[in-house]
């Protein structure tokens, strides 16, 4: 392997620039030239390449975001548009490419492996932490902080004012930022996708101690929770909303609701992102150079691994019960 590239794809997380700055340096230092492309798959098709030198990566570690730029790219859903991405790699002698990103990222680096034959391997860049193959994602820990710090602020009104806050996390299908998050902040409640039937919990739960003179409440909902609704919900609008509405309904508590949204994107990447980046950045171009493909770097335990993708994409990351049992336990 002489030439390799390095992409970011789909939503951005911060730590995606240390994993940049991590695959490239470890290219340069093993002598193979480094390509970066601008804006995902979509760069891909458009052949939107630069070649990179080390003073390339300078001064991108402390930054949130991916200073390669991310999209969705429609186009690559087809073969047609992965065809055309890999004429372009043949056309610039990459024969390897790194590929950071979440699930739909690892989906398309595979279809372009299997249809194409261009060997990749990814790196895993989400706040949702929902891969499997990986204790912890790049974007992970700062989103959480981020999380925290929101949580932070909205205590000191809620106490203040007595208010029940709700609060909506990222997650359309996976808890694992929620609980986490809901663990680290002493949250009263936590809603994910994967607990179902919660609302007359969290009431009772509200009930109980506003009868202790416990007027203020911080409840954390992810944003892909379905709960009974008993008013009617407004299909347009955050679950949040309609969440704080059926518990204003049922215990007449004052309620008011934030949705964090892309703000749990954003910032520097913490220490750990930064450290699970290098890592997983560097790892990953030493297996493109071992002949490896269709791999996802990651940690488990101490240790950085590497798994199929394949089996990746078959599995779906449990979220840990423990941790939300936990989560109730002290928060009674
Ligand atoms: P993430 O990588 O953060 O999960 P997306 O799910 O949006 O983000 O995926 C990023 C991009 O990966 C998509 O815009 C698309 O170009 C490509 N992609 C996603 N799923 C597939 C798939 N099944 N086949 C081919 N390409 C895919």
């Amino acid at each position: 392997m002489r030439k390799i590239a390095v992409l970011t794809s789909g939503g951005d997380a911060p730590g995606m620039n240390a994993a940049i700055r991590a695959a490239v340096r470890t290219a340069l230092y093993n002598g193979l030239e480094v390509v970066g492309v601008r804006r995902g798959f979509a760069g891909l098709i458009e052949g939107d390449f630069f070649l990179m030198e080390t003073g390339s990566v300078s001064d991108i570690m402390q930054k949130g975001g991916t200073f390669l730029l991310s999209a969705r790219c429609d186009e690559f859903l087809e073969p047609e548009g992965r065809k055309k991405a890999a004429e372009q790699l043949r056309k610039h002698s990459i024969e390897g490419l790194i590929v950071i990103g979440g699930d739909g990222s690892l989906r398309g680096a595979e279809s372009l492996y299997r249809e194409q034959g261009i060997p990749y391997i990814s790196v895993p860049g989400t706040i949702d932490n929902d891969l499997p193959g990986t204790d912890y994602t790049i974007g992970f820990d700062t989103a959480m902080n981020t999380i925290l710090e929101a949580i932070n602020k909205i205590r000191d009104t809620a106490t203040s004012h007595e208010r029940t806050f709700i609060i909506e996390t990222m997650g359309r299908s996976s808890g694992f930022l929620t609980v986490m998050a809901g663990l680290a902040s002493g949250a009263d409640a936590v809603l994910i996708p994967e607990k179902k039937a919660e609302i007359e919990d969290v009431c009772q739960t509200l009930m109980e101690r506003q009868k202790q003179g416990r007027l203020h409440n911080i409840i954390l909902v992810a944003e892909g929770y379905e709960g009974n609704f008993r008013t009617n919900r407004d299909l347009n609008e955050s679950n949040a909303f309609a969440i704080g509405k059926e518990i204003a309904s049922r215990t007449g508590q004052d309620t008011r609701v934030i949705i964090l949204g892309h703000l749990q994107r954003g910032g520097s990447p913490t220490a750990m992102d930064r450290i699970l980046a290098s890592k997983l950045g560097a790892r990953a171009v030493e297996l493109l150079m071992e002949g490896k493909t269709s791999r996802m770097v990651g940690l488990k335990g101490n240790a950085i691994q590497d798994s199929s993708v394949e089996d990746i994409l078959k599995k779906k990351k449990e979220i840990d019960l423990d941790i939300y049992k936990l989560n109730k336990i002290l928060s009674i």
